[in-house]
């Protein structure tokens, strides 16, 4: 970790046991398995990967909603041990704010925008005096203005943009450090898809803050972060710098996501996202070496099959995990021991 981490995830690994019937037990879903970053402070990062690869449980165990049950996370230099309740809960959710992707279901139907944004800062002991002030402020960055006509609605009265809008101030409200954003535009229309994206970044620019946008479409990265990381079957297989990524992909499926993205621009809407064919892995039972193997095309029996490959680095500043890039390669891992 550099001394500006503001995050910090080493070897974070979340498995969910699955029911056990008498003496048999059916194992674990490894959601996630292995995943290592950091995160400097105003840095974006988005995370990309097909359903099921594991992205919402890593945004969860971030957020202190699932308990991980290995490694290590480090925010702001404080160290998380995935609490589900007491002062380790409290801090996340004061310095973690929290983007869902179903604005309308996120936010509590009988509850005002003041009450809804008034409750955290409430139970966070701020004082009254200075609550209608925070609110305001909140009100005016995500551009939910004048506030006189937004204050005493309820989420039904306001379009999807607009809740979105809310669910972003809410997290911001407590002044965070770090937020995590889990799918926040793919429930919206595509016309303020890119309007929502360009405000969580304007937002994050201005405050310093960490962001980590999860998503499973990779044509949105662009709008948003300096940096992408490619999800595959619980594990981080690809990470660079956006346009890296994007015109130097390595890892045979960032290559095969990328041939084709869907764009959230209306304009280009025509554009169809495709996946890699095939089935995504069983999470109880992975495949074994490169999780991949039976999708890629460029699978080499009794290498891709045996060993997991490691982080190599064959770019500066580029990490990949595939056997292609092994020749004349020194792992990342041990690059550093
Ligand atoms: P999606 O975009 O569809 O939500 P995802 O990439 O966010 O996918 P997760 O929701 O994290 O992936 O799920 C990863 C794996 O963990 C999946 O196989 C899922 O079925 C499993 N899973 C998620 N939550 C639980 C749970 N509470 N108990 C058992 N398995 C779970
Ligand atoms: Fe394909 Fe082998 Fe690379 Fe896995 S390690 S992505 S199977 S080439």
């Amino acid at each position: 970790m550099t001394d500006e981490a503001l995050l910090s995830v080493s070897e974070l690994r979340t498995w969910y046991e699955l029911r056990k019937w008498g003496f048999f037990h059916a194992g674990y879903v490894k959601a996630v398995d292995g995943v290592s970053f950091d995160l400097a402070r105003r840095e974006a990062v988005t995370i990309v990967g097909e359903s099921g690869s594991g992205k919402s449980t890593l945004a969860k165990t971030l957020l202190g909603l699932v308990p991980p049950t290995s490694g290590e996370m480090t925010i702001a230099g404080t160290k998380l041990d995935g609490e589900k309740k007491g002062k380790g809960l409290a801090w996340v959710r004061a310095n973690v704010g929290f983007v869902q992707q179903d604005p309308y279901g996120a936010l509590p139907p009988f509850m005002s925008v003041q009450r809804i944004l008034g409750e955290p800062l409430e139970i966070h002991g701020v004082p009254k005096t200075d609550q209608e002030q925070r609110i305001r402020e909140v009100l005016e960055e995500v551009r939910l203005i004048p506030y006189g006509d937004f204050i005493h609605k309820y989420p039904h009265m306001l379009s999807g943009g607009q809740q979105q809008r809310l669910v972003i101030a809410r997290a911001l409200v407590l002044e965070p450090k770090l937020i995590v954003a889990d799918e926040p535009v793919s429930m919206l229309d595509a016309s303020v898809r890119v309007e929502v994206l360009q405000l969580l970044r304007r937002i994050q620019e201005q405050h310093d803050l960490g962001v980590i946008y999860i998503t499973h479409d990779l044509s949105t990265v662009r709008y948003f972060s300096e940096f992408a990381f490619v999800m595959y079957a619980a594990k981080l297989v690809e990470k660079a710098e956006v346009k890296e990524l994007i015109h130097n992909p390595l890892h045979p499926y960032s290559q095969a996501l990328l041939t084709a993205i869907s764009d959230p621009d209306a304009a280009n809407a025509h554009i169809i996202k495709e996946v890699p064919g095939g089935e995504p892995p069983s999470l109880v039972r992975p495949p074994s070496g490169c999780r991949f193997h039976p999708r890629c095309k460029h699978f080499m029996e009794g290498v891709c099959d045996v060993d997991e490959p490691p982080a190599f680095q064959p770019v500066a500043g580029h990490e990949v995990e595939c056997w292609l890039y092994r020749e004349g390669e020194v792992p990342v891992d041990e690059e550093s021991a």
